[in-house]
Formats: structure tokens, C-alpha cells, sequence
């Protein structure tokens, strides 16, 4: 296994020459070979031996950037020039980006070295890593199982070994519930934090771009060198970020709430008594815990639901083979050229979703649900604005269960909707959260604590989330 627990270790055997940064990169490349029936990439990247040659010497030179020689696989629904992006759906098959993503290209700028792009559920629509036209992700703890979804192949390539870091995108747990399923970190930031330029939009009000890793210092430093004001995204906050990797020690005693919405029915019992577990020696430790209400999180999936098939009902109509992507070779006018290419571009969850989508924006039906939603969207931020007067961080579980049997919940959207019932009310609110790898179950399978912040608070979920890792891991 690799000899370094963190990116700052990295550099360290590095520049002492204890390992060079190609051995590095083949090291992954050979994991990537013998476990490639875990399908968590769907492009490997020929040019990162290369790469590593040249950043090899920069780092010996000592001019390299922030992030030199880390390994980095990106969610192929982020752009990058030049390369594959299909958001594993069929319909952009054949697709390459003609510009790079915003967070994409600071990694580059910092000198990393990007492997490949990773398998995820179609547009990112999905729990399980399922819904791919490259076929399902497999859970590297036990191959009968998902990994979690949608950001699936991110999460299975760091918990794998097959790269340093990884990012994928949170639309309503995508970044969260997979880190929890595969027993790593996952940070899923402010809305607004960091550029969705270059993602393919699913839910444009939801959607964020985060990191993956198996430290808490390589969360940090990523979001560091991902966190700027991006012109080009109008969402984009200009708004100070600080070194997310400084004073990652500092033990502070944050008030910490418990919502009792979130133990409720439906948890599973070994998750519930792991995280009281952790929650009575943090009292023991002389955390202050409170117990808090966030009284419309019943509310949080069927409000997420509308609100995203409707956006990605009006994202998705550009697909519709006119202009990129796949067409169909079907004849007829051009109105059955854009439905037999949507028809046979798109896999099921997708037109589920653009159907509902359609469905709640249509004017029959916009007062009665879509308009509707939107006022709970706003009682929910409210919920957490009163919360987060009394306490500073909000833990909970990251998921009702451990990772599912792949198959178990396929032929059941409603089932499966319910594995994001903890997650979706942080991207409803715009707030930041982070799934922390707390405990196994008897099956050996990670139990994960999501916690919440304020918007814009992350330097708070990474400081106890240190102290968590160092205490309890
Ligand atoms: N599982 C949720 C969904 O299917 C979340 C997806 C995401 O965060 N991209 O919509």
C-alpha cells in the first residue's frame, strides 16, 4: 500500500527521494489495471506518466505548485479540453470538451496530475452508481454492493488506492452519501463556494463541486486551491476563502446540535447506536451537545424532488442531437429526430426525471407544485438559520443505512430517493456538509456522521472533523 498517509507526506518522501512521482503514478495505473472490474473510471488518461516526469522536476527544482504530483481522478460530468465528456449517459457518447471547468483547471494550475475521469450515474441522477451507460461501480469493501451514488466512481477510486484525491458533485448527497458507503472523507461545499463552470448542470441551484479523499488535510488543501470567485459562474460568490489547511488542530469545543428529525424512524439501528456512541464521548471529551429541531425536514425529499426534475428538465432540452451529442439514424422530420434522439440517448432515471421535470413546471401544475416547493424550500433555510443560532455544527447521520445490494432498490425510485433522506435538506439550505468515516458495521461496512455548518463555515467542519479523525478513526 502506499507509504504516505496525506499529500503533505507525499511531498515529504519526494523531495527526499524516496519515491518518485512516476513509480507513484504506476502504482495507481497498475491498481487501476487489476481492480478495473470495480468500473470506477470510464478514461484513464495516457499523458499522466508524462506529467509526472515534468512535475517530478519542478518539485525537485522547487518551483512546483500546491497541489505537486497529487493524483487527482475528476467525475466525468466536469469538463476538461480535449478529453471525453459523457456524463455516462449514451447520448454524449462521443463528446469531447472543447474548455476545462473553472475547479478543474486551479487543480492543474497547482500542478496536479489528473488520471482520468470516473464513472457516475447518468447526468448524476442516482444513488447507487447504477444508472451508467459504463455499467455499475462496484463497492470495493463487498463487490455485491453499491458504492453509492451519484459521485460513485470518485468515492470507489480513493477508497480503492486507485488515486490520491477525487472530485464529484453534490446535487442532494451525490459527494456525501458515497464517502459514507465507501468509509472515506467527502466534502460537499457552500453553494456559491466554489465555480460550477464547466459541470454539466443537472440542478443548477443545487449542483456543487467537492472533494473526496481519505484525510482530512487532503479535503482541506483541495478545497483551498478550488475556492475562488469565478467570473464566469454567476452563482459564484466573491466572498473570502481561507486556508482550509491551517489550524486543523485547534480542538475547539464547538457547540454541536443533534437534530432529533434525523434519528427518527428508518435509521438503522447499528447506525444510531454508532453515532451515540461517538456523540457520549464527545460529552465526555466536554463537548456541549444540543438537542435542536428542523421541523420541515419531512419535507426536504419531496420538495428536492420537484425542485431538481424541474430544473433538470429545462437543463437537459439542450440534448436533443441537434447540436452535440448523439443522433439518431432513425428517419422522420426533425421533431422525431429530437425524439427518437432523446428516446434512445437518455437512460430511464433520466426521462423519469425530465418527465416529473416537465410535469410539475407545466401551467396546469406550477401553483401546486413547483411554486409550493419553492415557499418549503424557504421554511427549510429557515429551519437551519434558527438552528445555527444555537449551535455552530449539526451532526447527524450520513445515510439511513450501510451500502445497499446492488439491484436491491433499482426497481424502486421511491426506495431509493429515501437513501438521501439526511442529505438533501444541506443543498436545499446551500449549506456546507461533510460525511466523516466513524465505524463498521458487524458486515464490515462504513457507517459515516454527516455534519453541517453555517454557509460559508467549512474551516469549522474540517477543524472537528480533525479532531474526529484523530480521535475516533
Ligand atoms: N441521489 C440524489 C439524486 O438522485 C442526489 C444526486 C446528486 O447529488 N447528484 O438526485
Amino acid at each position: 500500500m502506499l507509504s504516505y498517509k496525506n499529500h503533505t507526506e507525499k511531498i515529504s518522501l519526494l523531495k527526499e527521494g524516496k519515491i518518485t512521482l512516476r513509480e507513484n503514478v504506476s502504482f495507481f495505473l497498475e491498481r487501476i489495471q487489476k481492480y478495473s472490474h470495480l468500473n470506477a473510471y470510464n478514461f484513464i488518461f495516457d499523458d499522466c506518466l508524462h506529467q509526472a516526469d515534468l512535475i517530478g522536476k519542478k518539485i525537485k527544482d522547487g518551483n512546483a505548485g500546491k497541489l505537486a504530483g497529487i493524483v487527482v481522478a475528476i467525475k466525468d460530468v466536469l469538463a476538461l479540453k480535449d478529453r471525453p465528456l459523457t456524463c455516462s449517459s449514451n447520448i454524449l457518447k462521443n463528446f469531447q470538451s472543447i474548455y476545462t471547468a473553472t475547479a478543474v483547471q486551479k487543480l492543474i494550475d497547482e500542478d496536479a496530475i489528473i488520471i482520468g475521469k470516473t464513472n457516475c450515474d447518468e447526468f448524476a441522477m442516482g444513488s447507487s452508481n447504477e444508472n451508467s451507460a459504463f455499467g455499475a461501480v462496484l463497492n470495493p469493501i463487498d463487490n455485491s454492493r453499491v458504492p453509492g451514488g451519484s459521485s460513485g466512481g470518485s468515492a470507489v477510486a480513493v477508497a480503492a488506492y486507485l488515486c490520491d484525491v477525487s472530485l464529484g458533485t453534490d446535487t442532494g448527497g451525490s459527494i456525501r452519501q458515497p464517502a459514507a458507503f465507501c468509509g472515506i472523507y467527502g466534502l460537499k461545499p457552500t453553494y456559491g463556494r466554489i465555480s460550477r463552470f464547466g459541470l454539466t448542470a443537472f440542478a443548477s441551484s443545487f449542483d456543487t463541486i467537492g472533494p473526496f479523499a481519505r484525510s482530512i488535510e487532503d479535503i482541506a488543501l483541495v478545497l483551498s486551491v478550488i475556492s475562488e470567485y469565478d467570473e464566469k459562474d454567476s452563482t459564484s460568490q466573491n466572498i473570502y476563502a481561507p486556508d482550509f489547511s491551517t489550524n486543523l488542530n485547534s480542538n475547539k469545543k464547538f457547540k454541536i446540535g443533534l437534530p432529533k428529525e434525523y434519528f427518527a424512524e428508518g435509521l438503522n439501528e447499528e447506525t444510531r447506536n454508532a453515532i451515540f456512541e461517538k456523540v457520549e464521548q464527545l460529552k465526555k471529551d466536554g463537548y456541549e451537545i444540543i438537542d435542536i429541531q428542523l421541523p420541515h425536514t419531512e419535507y426536504s425529499i419531496a420538495t428536492y424532488y420537484i425542485l431538481t426534475t424541474a430544473e433538470a428538465s429545462s437543463n437537459l432540452a439542450r440534448f436533443d442531437g441537434a447540436r452535440y451529442g448523439y443522433r439518431s439514424k432513425q428517419s422522420g422530420n426533425l421533431i422525431d429526430m429530437y425524439v427518437n434522439s432523446r428516446s434512445e440517448g437518455f437512460g430511464l432515471e433520466v426521462k423519469r426525471r425530465i418527465m416529473l421535470g416537465t410535469y410539475v413546471l407545466s401551467a396546469g401544475y406550477y401553483d401546486a407544485y413547483y411554486r409550493k416547493a419553492q415557499k418549503v424550500r424557504r421554511l427549510l433555510k429557515q429551519d437551519f438559520d434558527k438552528a445555527f443560532e444555537k449551535v455552530d455544527i449539526i451532526l447527524t447521520p450520513t445515510t439511513p443505512t450501510t451500502a445497499f445490494k446492488i439491484g436491491e432498490k433499482s426497481n424502486d425510485p421511491l426506495e431509493m430517493y429515501l437513501s438521501d433522506i439526511y442529505t438533501t435538506s444541506a443543498n436545499l439550505a446551500g449549506i456546507p456538509g461533510i460525511n466523516i468515516p466513524i465505524a463498521k458495521d458487524k458486515e464490515g461496512l462504513p457507517i459515516g456522521m454527516q455534519l453541517m455548518a453555517k454557509q460559508f463555515d467549512e474551516k469549522i467542519l474540517l477543524e472537528f472533523g480533525k479532531y474526529l479523525e484523530k480521535n475516533f478513526n
